[in-house]
Formats: structure tokens, sequence, C-alpha cells
């Protein structure tokens, strides 16, 4: 059995819907699992609605709940009569969610999203199950909540394997194509939960394991695992194949090629993963597996933007010693400031942290009166895997570079831009 992933970006309208037919029409759909996130960028939409939601502002409420609906119409009436049962199916699913939002009681947020988001996928699988069922593509249209089944922490939800494992080998018929939500589980209550953002990958990654697949093909708007992401960088590469271990390590430092929990149970049970295009299916793209580290060799570039470089040293100029360390990174953790590179020297103590909760200032505050504490906003954080002089250099033109620091395999560069 295979399992395929289509995410938002392959769906975002009906040609792409037809997209999807056209390339199971080619690879063959039988014995094939799709995990379908939910079209376009409808989980932001999603996200706009809960907002409104928790805000009780009824305008907004009514205006994102709007363009929800008038998205996915606009879609199916590229791809249905209009007399198709899929109008009453999605009227159906709103009138549920609209009906959720006005008896809703609960002020937490994570569980009002879970609710809410969900949508997206439920909407995006009956779409392109009842698409494939016109187009010829027979298939099994299935509920995730009822067999990826979670804890209840919503929004972060972690897999309770033996669970799913038991629920997936049971009711998925592999003799069959089924279709299948990503990204969303359910948790003992009959409460639906999520796998954190992008965790469509990770939903396939979940049914390949479980059920032994064959293998997975994760279908992109690019080419493959690219050296580097194409909005940052004029020039990049096609990756043929690359390892599990170095796709770990990519998204380590920030690479957002494949959403890093997928990785893990493919690994485990050495299931091939495939990164292909769906606009030009006939390449062959990159293959993770075993093996080989990286083909070719060429060095890897991710960068994060917007950093915070803290540079930290004690009053009296004693030692940076485990004790004042572990001082630091009690604090750094309290503030969810998370820790990207870390320089150690006899009196100070570096470390590059994503300021992604705005809560710098707060940390910033408190540490101050610990230590001599000084910082620079605003920076740039290269890594460069399998690195060359001409890579590195050219990362050096790129801006004023504050701190270095070279391994192995590994150079990471911070960038003041000028
Ligand atoms: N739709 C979800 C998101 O945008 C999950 C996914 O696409 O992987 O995060």
């Amino acid at each position: 059995m295979k399992v395929y992933k289509f995410g938002g970006a392959s769906i975002k309208d009906a040609l792409g819907v037809k997209n999807v037919a056209h390339i199971l029409q080619q690879e063959g759909a039988s014995n094939c699992l799709l995990v379908i996130s939910a079209m376009g960028k409808m989980t932001n939409a999603f996200e706009n609605i809960i907002n409104a939601s928790i805000n009780n502002d009824q305008d907004k409420l009514t205006e994102s709940i709007d363009l929800t609906i008038n998205f996915h119409t606009k879609i199916i009436s590229g791809l249905f009569q209009d007399d198709h049962k899929i109008h009453q199916k999605v009227t159906i699913l709103f009138g549920e969610m609209i009906h959720f939002l006005a008896e809703n009681t609960s002020k937490e947020y994570d569980y009002l999203y879970d609710q809410i988001v969900c949508y997206g996928e439920l909407l995006s699988t009956i779409i392109v199950s009842d698409y494939l069922n016109e187009f010829g593509i027979d298939n099994n249209w299935k509920d995730v909540r009822e067999l990826v089944i979670t804890d209840a922490v919503f929004r972060d939800a972690s897999v309770n394997w033996k669970e799913t494992e038991q629920r997936i080998k049971t009711y998925i018929d592999s003799s069959k194509l089924t279709i299948v939500q990503g990204f969303i589980g359910g948790d003992s209550n009959g409460n639906t939960t999520t796998l954190g953002r992008e965790g469509s990958d990770y939903t396939a990654g979940i049914f390949a394991y479980c059920l032994d697949a064959t293998n997975v093909t994760i279908w992109k708007d690019v080419l493959g695992v690219l050296n580097a992401d194409p909005r940052e960088f004029k020039e990049t590469q096609l990756l043929n194949k690359i390892s599990y271990e170095e796709t770990i390590e990519m998204a380590f430092y920030g690479a957002s090629v494949i959403h890093p929990k997928t990785i893990k149970p493919i690994q485990n049970k050495q299931i091939p993963l495939y990164v292909r295009s769906f606009n030009d299916f006939n390449s062959p793209g990159t293959k993770v597996s075993s093996g080989i580290i990286i083909e070719p060799i060429v060095p890897c570039f991710i960068v994060k933007k917007n950093q915070v470089l803290i540079s930290i040293s004690t009053r009296d100029f004693s030692f940076m010693v485990e004790e004042n360390i572990s001082d630091i990174f009690r604090l750094l953790h309290k503030y969810q400031l998370r820790v990207n590179l870390i320089q150690n020297s006899a009196i100070s103590f570096s470390v590059c942290v994503d300021n992604n909760f705005n809560h710098f200032d707060q940390f910033y505050d408190e540490i101050k009166f610990i230590f001599k504490v000084s910082f620079i906003k605003g920076v740039d954080l290269y890594t460069v895997r399998h690195f060359t002089k001409n890579s590195l250099n050219e990362i050096h033109n790129l801006g004023s570079s504050i701190l270095s620091q070279i391994n192995k395999n590994t150079a990471q560069i911070i960038i003041q831009k000028k």
C-alpha cells in the first residue's frame, strides 16, 4: 500500500482537484491512501473565524464565515453539476459549524480552535472524494478522528500509537483507495484535536507506519527537496536523494520541507518517502530513505529571520559556569525563547533565539538584574549544511556577520543586514 499526501497548495482551486485525479490516473489509485489538507490557505481563514468568535465580534465572524463558504462554493461549482449531492453535504457541514459556534460556551481558545479548524479538512476531503467518484476513481471517505486517536492537548495533540494502529489496521481496507483528513485527530471524549500546523505530513507518516506502507509521497509545488528556499535564494538545486537523518537535521535548523515528526515513524519501518511536484508529475523528485546522506553533495542553506542575539556575562567577571547557565536556560524556557545557537566563553554566554511569542522584553526585564546583558534584535541566522568556502562567502556578502560557528558539516552565521 502507498500513502499520498496532498497539501493545500495542490487543491487550492477546481483545477488543482482535477489535477489530483490525473495524478491518480497516471500513478494508479488502488492500494492507495490519500491524506488531504484543507484547500489553499483555508486553515488561516478558519483561524479568523475562531478569533472573531473568541472576541465576540459578530461582523468579523459573519464576514469570515462567508469567506470560507464562498471559497468552497466556487471550487465545487467548477467541479460538479448544480444538482450534485456535494452541495447539500457542504451546506450540512457549514450548518454544523455555525451551530457549534452558536451553542459553544467554552472560552478555551485551543479547544475551540480544534473544533473549528477541522472543517477545512472535512470539507476538502468530501469534495475530493466526491469528485474522484464522479471521475471514475472509486474511493472510501473516512473520518480520521475515529482512527488517529490522541490525548486531549488541543492544538498540539500526541498520538496514542497503540489505539491508533489497532483502529487503522481494523478499519482501512488496503485493497481500496481511501481518503482521510490530514492534521486532525480525535481524543477519547470524542473531541477533535489537531497535531500542530502543517501536521498533514505527520498524518501521512502515521498511516504509513500503521499500514506498513511500501512508500509515502508528499506532492508539493516544488520539484522536490531543494537545497535552499527559492523565496530566499535565487539559485536552488534539487536534491535527488537525502537520508532520514539529514532530513531531520535540516528540519531542526529550520528548513520547512517536511514536518519533522513525519520522519521518525517511517524511518522506524524503513519506508521510503518521495517528495514530488504535483505540477510536473513525471519528474522523480526527491527520495528520502536510509543510506546516501545527500545526493548531489551541495551546500544546503537554511535561514531563520528576525532573531535576537543575546550576550550575557556575569556582573563580577566571574566565569560562566553550570549554575549561571542553568539560570539563563530557566529564564529562556520561562519566556518561550527558542534557542537556535549557543556560544560560550569563559566570561560570556551568547544565544541566538526566536522571539515568536514576543516575550523577549519581559525576559530582558528579569535577567538584567542578575547578569550583564546586551542584545541585537532583528538579525538573521543562516545555517549551511555541507558548506564550501564559496557558500560561506555568499552568506558573508549578505551583511555584516556578527557571530559564526563552524563544525564538521554545519556552519552557522548570524548576519546583521545593512
Ligand atoms: N491544514 C493544516 C495547516 O495548514 C495542516 C496541513 O496543511 O498540513 O497547517
